[in-house]
């Protein structure tokens, strides 16, 4: 049953929560629901959750168009500049924002539907060539040319870490993350907040958790091992 996988999880994070002295309201769960059907996702739904996550532009506006309108969906896969018009408006955080380039094409599309879209800075923490995000000495270069797009509202940063078989390796990344959103804070940066650290997936979000995660986005945890030969 996916709600006895969620109970666990849940259990996990407030294990985290506890050890690292924080309260459970400061940390956020996203079910992430990537290749799984919509009768999966209203089961979680039904369990509670309001946040779900997907990487891919049609996937997830397939799936808004038939659940329920009260889900807060996050776009956390890279995003392709053609492809924003399609999700600006329909999306709670973009997640996933790496260049100049695709803000201005977030603050195009935003001034078109007169909206303000929160968006996070992905930023590529390991510096693995297979992954996308910007690196981590051009974060506050980033974040000022982002200032000047007053349709869009930077939240904070989002970083994948790399797969490890044991989550203690990604706790320096998780641990520089934060104090890069710390960095940037300090920085004073004018429509710049650092309230959201979107970090920690499936094998890691406990060690996240306790680094400072805000965000945390489970996909296997909840929904089992996915399938991509379909
Ligand atoms: C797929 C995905 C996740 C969830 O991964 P799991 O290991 O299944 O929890 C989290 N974040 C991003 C960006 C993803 O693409």
């Amino acid at each position: 049953m996916l709600k006895d996988n969620l109970i666990q999880v849940e259990n996990n994070i407030l294990t985290a929560c506890k050890k690292a002295g924080r309260d459970r309201s400061e940390v956020t769960l996203i079910a992430v629901s990537k290749t799984k059907p919509v009768e999966m996702l209203r089961e979680i739904y039904d369990a509670g959750i309001r946040d779900f996550g997907e990487n891919k532009v049609q996937e997830m506006c397939e799936k808004t168009e038939v659940l329920p309108e009260d889900i807060r969906w996050h776009m956390i896969g890279h995003l392709q500049t053609n492809k924003v018009k399609y999700i600006v408006g329909k999306t709670a955080l973009i997640h996933s924002v790496d260049s100049l380039h695709l803000a201005e094409e977030i603050q195009k599309q935003a001034v078109k539907k007169d909206v303000v879209v929160p968006i996070l800075i992905e930023v590529n923490i390991a510096e693995e060539a297979s992954k996308f995000g910007i690196r981590k000495e051009e974060a506050i270069r980033l974040a000022r040319e982002l200032s000047a797009l007053d349709h869009l509202q930077v939240q904070g940063l989002m970083a994948i870490a790399p797969y490890v078989e044991d989550p203690e390796e990604n706790r320096p990344y998780f641990s520089e993350i934060r104090q890069l959103s710390v960095d940037i804070r300090n920085q004073n940066i004018d429509n710049i907040n650092m309230n959201v650290l979107s970090m920690g997936m499936t094998g890691d979000y406990m060690v996240a958790i306790e680094e400072g995660a805000t965000i945390v986005r489970v996909g296997t945890g909840i929904f089992g091992e996915r399938d991509y030969t379909k």
